[in-house]
């Protein structure tokens, strides 16, 4: 069963010049266990989805959907109060810059303290004990120490560790990491990635990784949703993703992925930009930058199932390249 289910999201901020759609009809699926990747340029709608689903798009941001379903629960029929319960408990999600995460007013024992004390009922003892035990499995050395540390005093790699730590104090069932490594350097980068990798598997937690990084992607995810300008373009599992994509956009990404080198690979190379909330085409959203855009593209298209996942453009690759081969060369 899924342990996530999210189905017809959207999002939407009012502005002076009208409604701006940040996400428009998002479904995904998130099983027990597993690592969903959530890739895409900035401005996709990656990080709003999930700021979405954790209750945190602030008014007037405007959130609807046909069912937001997490471990059972109904999101949208819990009271705030519920939510935070649940969310607070099973529910964690790390942002790229542990800053916003990690109150500078605080050591780090307190902050870790408080957070056990509230979800699990320990006592102060307990927590310091679970403190030391968590800082440790996120390979924090001399933990002991650490505790009295203020945020400050501490590298990006190590505060973004801490930050891992305070996330699955809880044991939680789904972990959602927001662009968690872009801050860092390349060796920290792999570092935490791997840390995230044997936390997801040894405590079985899912995990969704947002990133704009395929190389990532690559590593760590076992399927794979590929947002552009709010919706999901595709989603597949990550093998047939890389063997086999099916939308032009997704194409375009691999394109732009120079290598089979994590850390290094940026979507930078893909002509053109992400349509901003307020200029968004009528037609298909990626028709702007499409190399095999047409006349039909003007509608927008609907996503459509594929075996094991699903496709939002108009026509199958395959016959694009049939019909465009010099367009399908240029990558
Ligand atoms: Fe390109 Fe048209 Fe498919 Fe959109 S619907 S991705 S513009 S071919
Ligand atoms: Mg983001």
């Amino acid at each position: 069963m899924a342990l996530l289910e999210i189905e017809n999201l959207s999002v939407q901020f009012p502005s002076h010049r009208g409604r701006m759609q940040a996400v428009e009809g998002v479904s995904l699926h998130v099983d027990a266990g597993e690592v969903l990747g959530i890739v895409g340029e900035s401005g996709s709608g990656k990080s709003v989805t999930m700021m979405a689903l954790m209750g945190l798009v602030a008014y007037p941001g405007r959130v609807t959907a046909d069912r937001l379903v997490f471990d059972g629960h109904d999101l949208l029929k819990l009271s705030e109060h519920e939510r935070r319960r649940l969310t607070g408990k099973h529910l964690s999600m790390i942002f790229q810059d542990a800053t916003t995460s990690l109150n500078p007013c605080f050591t780090v024992g307190y902050q870790l303290a408080e957070t056990l004390k509230l979800h699990l009922g320990l006592d102060r003892a307990g927590a310091r004990r679970r403190s030391i035990e968590l800082l440790e499995q996120v390979g924090i050395p001399a933990p002991e120490r650490r505790l009295a540390a203020y945020p400050h005093q501490l590298s990006g790699g190590m505060s973004q560790r801490v930050m891992i730590a305070m996330a699955i104090a809880c044991n939680p069932k789904l972990l959602i990491a927001d662009e968690p490594t872009t801050a860092l350097d390349v060796t920290i980068q792999a570092q935490i990635l791997d840390l995230l990798r044997e936390l997801q598997r040894s405590s079985r937690m899912a995990l969704v990784l947002i990133t704009h990084d395929m190389g990532v992607v690559r590593e760590m995810a076992q399927r794979v949703a590929v947002m552009y300008a709010g919706q999901v373009m595709e989603e597949q599992s990550a093998e047939r993703l890389f063997d086999d994509p099916r939308h032009p956009y997704t194409e375009a990404l691999m394109t732009a992925l120079p290598e089979r080198n994590l850390g290094r690979a940026r979507l930078a190379t893909i002509p053109g930009m992400v349509p901003g909330l307020n200029d968004r085409p009528g037609g298909c959203l990626f028709a702007p930058r499409c190399r095999y855009a047409q006349p039909e593209c003007q509608n927008r298209p609907l996503l459509r199932p594929l075996q094991g996942g699903a496709v939002r453009c108009h026509f199958e690759l395959a016959e694009l390249h049939a019909r465009f081969p010099a367009a399908a060369q240029e990558g």
